[in-house]
């Protein structure tokens, strides 16, 4: 996928003029990246006069546009979809003045404040400080038909999903924490859940381990691997594949309602990599308890920067997180 918006050449030298520092857009609060936590940024740090500005990113809103109904978060007790609730957050620091555009921030320099932030390859704003807000993204198997059921039956979420597949069977793909995680979140939910793992061992931590292997109500495939969801406008199945390549190998069927993926996530912190710590996933590293990176006056909140909750609420929650820590840190290091 290109990440950048080709120049348009009849703007040629406007966008080199907007790209020197003379030129530059200055700016208090920049937000990079929509969702739950940037809105939520951006509501604050509005309601606290920083006048913010956000690039809203390749896929405004975030994960939750491509979710259906979300169910679980407070406020909304008929539920609501997520594509309307991101339209609501947006709308709602829209309403205090934050200035939201369409755009992909294509550089950060931090070497000194105000940082240069250069936004689709030729616009220079100098941010006061900057709030990361750009998300992960869930990793899928790759299947044509993974991507046909998607919202209908196969998700990356069990918080967000589970709760449509009650007292039916469904399956778990992958054999890490989230996926031992999710399987024993939905066993409380579900009549079975499959896990199907294509190593011979769960790569997961030993007590979440012990957790599924324990529960009654899951059943792990090891060295199996997915060749098809099936169904026809919803899921019913898959087909899998047991020892594949090998002399022994096996395919077979099993019936299910809810296909979840939990193969991992991709944090999207392209943009920082070499300029802030980060785990060796790549998830940005916070000062435990505040939404501070290593670089002063450089904020990150939301899933990009927690590998571990990766809710709407918990996202909103730091990105409130972030604005209170910008404002505290303009009035403190005022320029
Ligand atoms: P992981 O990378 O740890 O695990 C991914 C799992 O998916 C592995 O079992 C992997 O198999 C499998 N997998 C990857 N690609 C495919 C594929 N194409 N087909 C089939 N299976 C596949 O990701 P997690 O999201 O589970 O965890 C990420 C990090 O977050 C980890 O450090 C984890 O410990 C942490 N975490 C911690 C939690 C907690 O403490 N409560 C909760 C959730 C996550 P294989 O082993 O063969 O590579």
């Amino acid at each position: 996928m290109n990440l950048f918006k080709p120049l348009d050449p009849t703007e040629g030298s406007s966008a080199k003029k907007e790209l020197s520092i003379e030129n530059a857009e200055k700016v208090k609060t920049l937000i990079i990246g929509s969702g739950p936590a940037g809105y939520t940024a951006a509501i604050y740090a509005a309601r606290a006069g920083l006048s913010p500005v956000m690039y809203e990113g390749l896929q405004p809103g975030g994960q939750l546009t491509t979710t259906t109904e979300v169910e679980n978060y407070p406020g909304y007790p008929q539920g609501v979809t997520g594509p309307v609730m991101m339209e609501d957050f947006k709308a709602q620091a829209q309403r205090f003045g934050a200035d939201c555009r369409w755009g992909i921030a294509t550089s950060l320099d931090t070497t000194d404040r105000p940082f240069k932030v250069v936004v689709d390859e030729e616009k220079m704003i100098l941010a006061e400080t900057v709030i990361l807000a750009t998300g992960a993204t869930a990793k899928y198997l790759g299947l044509e038909s993974e991507q046909k059921f998607m919202g209908s039956g196969v998700s990356a979420c069990a918080t967000c999903d589970g709760f449509f597949y009650k007292n039916m069977d469904v399956a778990v793909v992958g054999g890490g924490d989230t996926a031992c995680e999710e399987a024993s979140y939905l066993a409380n939910i579900c009549s079975k859940v499959y896990m199907i793992v294509r190593k011979d061992y769960l790569r997961a931590s030993k007590a979440m381990q012990e957790r599924v292997l324990s529960n009654p109500k899951i059943e792990v495939l090891f060295e199996t691997n997915t060749l098809e969801v099936t169904g026809d406008t919803v899921v019913k199945g898959a087909k899998l594949v047991k020892n594949q390549g090998l002399a022994n190998e096996k395919e077979f069927t099993i019936d299910i309602s809810g296909f979840f993926v939990a193969i991992g996530h991709k944090p999207n912190s392209e943009l920082v990599e070499g300029v802030v710590d980060m785990d060796e996933i790549g998830y940005i590293k916070t000062i435990p308890g505040t939404s501070k990176t290593n670089i002063p006056g450089l904020f990150a909140c939301g899933d990009v920067q927690d590998p571990v909750y990766r809710q709407a609420i918990t996202a909103a929650g730091s990105g409130c997180q972030a604005a209170l820590d910008a404002e505290r840190f303009r009035n403190e290091f005022p320029l």
